[in-house]
């Protein structure tokens, strides 16, 4: 998939519309389209990466920049206390459906172990 066709690169460069919680030169952090706890935010690399089985050493940086947003917007969601999750799909088997690499932030609800 090339960039122009990726709907996370759209929303990237504002093409499609998100309610965008935070952006910085690397990174963007927007609310799931269709939220599956209370709180569902993603946080994105600006840069295209497939999934993260396509993350190279030299995004080392970049991986800890995305955790990192993650846990500052928990934060700032009042999630500190309660607790959250964060997931990364990877591939078929692991439920990813849009293939730039994202995080998701879960939050709001009591959240079960195993996922499904
Ligand atoms: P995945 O299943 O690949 O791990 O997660 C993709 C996520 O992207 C899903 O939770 C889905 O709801 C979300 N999503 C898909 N299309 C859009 C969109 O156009 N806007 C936003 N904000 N989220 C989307
Ligand atoms: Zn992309």
């Amino acid at each position: 998939m090339t960039a122009n066709e990726c709907l996370f690169c759209k929303i990237v460069v504002g093409d499609v519309p998100a309610d965008i919680l935070y952006k910085d030169d690397e990174v963007l952090a927007f609310r799931d389209i269709n939220p599956q706890a209370p709180i569902h935010i993603l946080v994105i690399p600006k840069q295209h990466l497939d999934s993260l089985a396509s993350v190279a050493d030299e995004n080392r940086n970049l991986m800890g920049h995305i955790m990192l947003t993650a846990k500052e917007i928990a934060r700032d969601e009042g999630l500190s206390h309660s607790g959250y999750r964060t997931v990364i799909n990877v591939g078929a088997d692991g439920g990813q459906t849009v293939h730039h690499l994202h995080l998701h932030l879960l939050g709001g609800r009591a959240l079960r172990w195993p996922p499904g």
